[in-house]
């Protein structure tokens, strides 16, 4: 917690009050499911669990969510018109894009092999506990043909973020060109852009209370029982997840960028516990997008594009959890699935995680796809399902690190990373994410004009 330390004058930092609102709410939550308090129906779980943090957390996750289509478009028109090269663009877009895709299919591969010499799920008989209706998740072909937005107000107001990228990114192509004319225009949306990234700041102010609602909420419904029965599961899910966090992403971030590993990881931790207690990376995009490029020191150019692309189309923990549970339930059945299948595995979490957003739960869509095609048992999701929310939360975790990972090694190679920004531990501690309460001074002061 070194990069929490107090500032200011001796007040604890917003990244401090997080981290307490996280384990008060997590000790809570556990308490009341250990103590069996939040029967359904009775006074806890309609008044507190389900009434008040269900409340606060979701008007919170409301807030966040409310900031992503503005902030993404605005930033990344900005961002475009920034790179003012239309062939750095191309660039930063291949080169994210490649490494997404790697990384996200190293992710499958180890979890998959750790999975299948852990031996999981074999020599186990349990009953399905609940159905699962799989969803369909779309073909390749609709993936591509549904990056061109038929109407572009339809796009802003769904939240399609392929779309909503592949438009800002256009529109601010054709500004560039236009040249000078469009001067106001892109003077315009630069201030439009930097109230929405004030907006993410003074939302920020109630992050420890909302973290701490969200988490207590979750921890309170969590199945503990299913948990010892699936103990099997969840332990090598959580290794893997552990071992691309702490080794993966870090060995990758060093080979493409050679930044430094443990700063990078320290600035990623506020990140981290937001998608954590959202487990959403869709909703975590405005604060991916502060410490990128407030904490990190990736220009606003090359961010703007990588983290809101990151959160649709990377999902290296996902990815990594698609693997295990095929493992786990294809031991449970006696499928041997061979070598030819675990390679479907893979190009099928990949591609899924193309054409899937990062919001809760979409793990479990992309799962019912990946059995669909190697055949696999549908119900076989149900055994998973009860233990999925805090999983689908560390996942979320891991899958924006590696989100921020990339957007550092693309704008290192492209010269659009501040390394002292990067280097500084105090860098966007007060202005960015981290903030303290001089910004609400500040923002006093812009009011009064
Ligand atoms: N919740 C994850 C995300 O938003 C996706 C998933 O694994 O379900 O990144």
């Amino acid at each position: 917690m070194s990069n929490a330390a107090s500032n200011g004058e001796g007040k604890m930092s917003l990244t401090a009050k997080v981290i307490v609102g996280l384990v008060a709410g997590i000790l809570l939550g556990l308490t009341i499911n250990i103590l069996g308090l939040n029967p359904a129906g009775g006074f806890v779980d309609t008044y507190i669990t389900n009434g008040l943090f269900h409340v606060v957390g979701k008007m919170f996750v409301n807030a966040l969510k409310m900031l992503v289509v503005p902030l993404v478009l605005f930033s990344l028109i900005c961002g475009v018109c920034g790179i003012g090269d239309i062939k750095m663009l191309g660039r930063v877009g291949s080169k994210s894009f490649g490494l997404y895709i790697l990384t996200t299919a190293i992710a499958i591969a180890v979890a998959i092999t750790v999975a299948v010499i852990s031996g999981i799920g074999s020599g186990m008989d349990m009953a399905t506990e609940s159905a699962f209706s799989g969803r369909e998740a779309p073909p390749l072909s609709q993936v591509l043909i549904d990056i061109i937005p038929n109407n572009p107000i339809n796009a802003l107001s769904e939240g399609e973020m392929l779309q909503i990228i592949f438009f800002a990114i256009l529109m601010g192509v054709c500004i560039l060109m236009v040249g000078k004319p469009a001067k106001k225009l892109v003077e315009l949306i630069e201030v439009l852009n930097e109230v929405m990234m004030k907006m993410v700041t003074v939302i920020m102010e109630i992050a420890p209370y909302a973290v701490f609602c969200l988490i207590a909420k979750a921890m309170a419904n969590l199945g503990l029982a299913l948990f010892a029965q699936l103990i099997g599961y969840v332990v090598v899910l959580i290794a893997v997840l552990m071992l691309h966090l702490f080794v993966v992403i870090p060995f990758i971030l060093k080979l493409f960028s050679g930044l430094s590993v443990t700063t990078f990881l320290k600035k990623a931790r506020n990140m981290q516990v937001f998608a954590f207690s959202t487990a959403s990376s869709n909703a975590t995009i405005p604060v991916t997008l502060r410490t990128v490029t407030e904490r990190l020191g990736v220009r606003n150019s090359v961010g703007s594009f990588t983290v809101p692309f990151g959160a649709t189309i990377n999902m290296d923990g996902t990815a990594i959890m698609q693997g295990v549970a095929t493992v786990f339930i294809a031991n449970i059945y006696g499928v041997d699935l061979g070598l030819a299948g675990y390679v479907t595995v893979i190009m099928m979490a990949v591609l899924a995680s193309i054409g899937t957003a990062g919001v809760p739960g979409v793990g479990l869509i992309m799962l019912s796809m990946v059995f669909a095609q190697v055949g696999l048992p549908l119900e076989g999701i149900g055994l998973i399902l009860g233990v999925d929310r805090l999983l689908d939360m560390v996942r979320t975790a891991v899958n924006v690190t590696g989100d921020a990972a990339v957007s550092c090694i693309v704008a290192k190679s492209e010269g659009k990373l501040d390394e002292s920004i990067f280097n500084d531990p105090k860098a966007g501690v007060v202005a960015g994410v981290d903030i303290d309460h001089d910004a609400e001074k500040e923002l006093a002061d812009v009011a009064k004009g």
